[in-house]
């Protein structure tokens, strides 16, 4: 083994992440831990009680269909159609996946030859570079800055090459909360027609959008036949441990995805694909009153935020908050995010780990505010007595 380093050189630079050690150090010191993104209270009940009556009766105890059980893949048909209007073939147009994680996984690893250049949105989601880099594409980051964090669209233009296959875009956008407006979608959809690009659009926080609203990129002309939509039920639902995501688009496309992702998981969550086709016919009252609680949340933090001093980007999506350390006079988040737990007991994220480059985020924090609401007091409190 000498000589030689076990990891891969593709895989280089993508060990421990952050969130390890971040909430590591969470549970050492007993810290709130507003660092990494997953709710503090579980999903409807009906749908965990919907998750139950499958296992008892024996739905999805062994493999499931490679695609998805059908009642999922027509559930997830009827949601594009009911919110955007979307038509999908349930059998040839729609995928069930473990999770947003592994059909992002999935679909680069089918589209991509090595050498090819992906373009993504930096701050970018932590999967993003290491699927990049697994599928031994290079990635090319179009860096989204403070204040607004609107994509530049002649950045844009300028960055596609003719080795140029994708474009990995992400809205609303984690960790920023940049919701992509109509107008930028349509000079996307336009480049990408003109380039004949591919694109693949991670929508996890379709149904957490407060200012603004989300458009599916794939509603756009021309972008049916080369866009693979991507979404997941954890952020929705609030069940992040089930795993259950899925990818929308035209047949030849999703076709693509699902041989690649039958090597990877073949199958998952046999028994939760039944309950998130249920989750996905809760009425209308429950997707809106979900975001109108979250977006009370958002209020409460970027509020205590800007009262502790610090500086707030408001986001339009998701459930993050990217602050500046800048006006409490420190420079470097990485610095800061290892003492906060120490020094008032909250837990956040430095985003520079989400950039190629570290400068371009360096005074940037993340903090998530899907948490119950006394939680968010406390953290805001001692945010303050910092
Ligand atoms: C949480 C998240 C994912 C992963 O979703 P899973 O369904 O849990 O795999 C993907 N993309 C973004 C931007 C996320 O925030």
């Amino acid at each position: 083994m000498a000589g030689r380093p076990v990891l891969n050189r593709r895989l280089d630079g993508h060990g421990t992440t952050i969130f390890a050690e971040m909430s590591a150090l969470a549970v050492a010191t007993g810290a709130i831990n507003l660092g990494q993104g997953f709710p503090d209270t579980d999903g409807p009940e009906e749908i965990r009680e919907a998750a139950v009556r499958a296992l008892r009766e024996g739905r999805g105890n062994q493999y499931p269909p490679g695609p998805g059980v059908p009642e999922l893949r027509v559930a997830i048909a009827d949601h594009q159609r009911r919110f955007y209007g979307l038509e999908f073939d349930p059998d040839r147009e729609v995928l069930v996946t473990a999770g947003a994680t592994e059909a992002i996984a999935a679909a680069l690893l089918a589209l991509l030859e090595p050498g090819d250049e992906v373009i993504a949105f930096e701050p970018f989601y932590d999967s993003y570079a290491a699927c990049i880099a697994m599928a031994g594409a290079v990635r090319v980051p179009l860096t989204l800055r403070a204040p607004d964090f609107r994509p530049d669209l002649d950045a844009l233009r300028d960055a596609v090459t003719p080795r140029t296959r994708l474009l990995l875009l992400n809205s609303p956008h984690n960790p920023t909360g940049m919701v992509l407006t109509r107008d930028e979608l349509t000079a996307i959809a336009e480049l990408a027609v003109e380039r004949d690009l591919l694109v693949v659009t991670d929508e996890v926080y379709e149904h957490l959008v407060y200012d603004g609203e989300h458009i599916p990129l794939i509603s756009l002309p021309g972008m049916r036949e080369r866009t693979v939509s991507i979404s997941s039920s954890g952020k929705t639902f609030s069940f992040t441990g089930w795993k259950v995501g899925w990818v929308t688009g035209g047949a030849e496309l999703v076709t693509a995805v699902r041989t690649a992702k039958q090597y990877l998981t073949f199958v998952s969550s046999g028994p939760f694909q039944y309950a998130i086709a249920e989750a996905l016919r809760l009425p209308d009252g429950f997707f809106g009153g979900f975001r109108d609680q979250l977006r009370g949340k958002r209020d409460l933090l970027t509020a205590g935020l800007a009262d502790a001093g610090l500086g707030v980007h408001r986001p339009q999506g998701t459930y993050f908050v990217t602050a500046d350390i800048a006006p409490l006079g420190e420079k470097d988040g990485i610095a800061f995010c290892r003492q906060l737990p120490e020094r008032c007991g909250v837990v956040a994220v430095p985003n520079a780990v989400f950039y190629d480059d570290p400068d371009a985020g360096r005074s940037q924090v993340r903090f998530a505010f899907c948490k119950r609401e006394e939680v968010l007091r406390e953290a805001v409190t001692r945010l303050r007595g910092r």
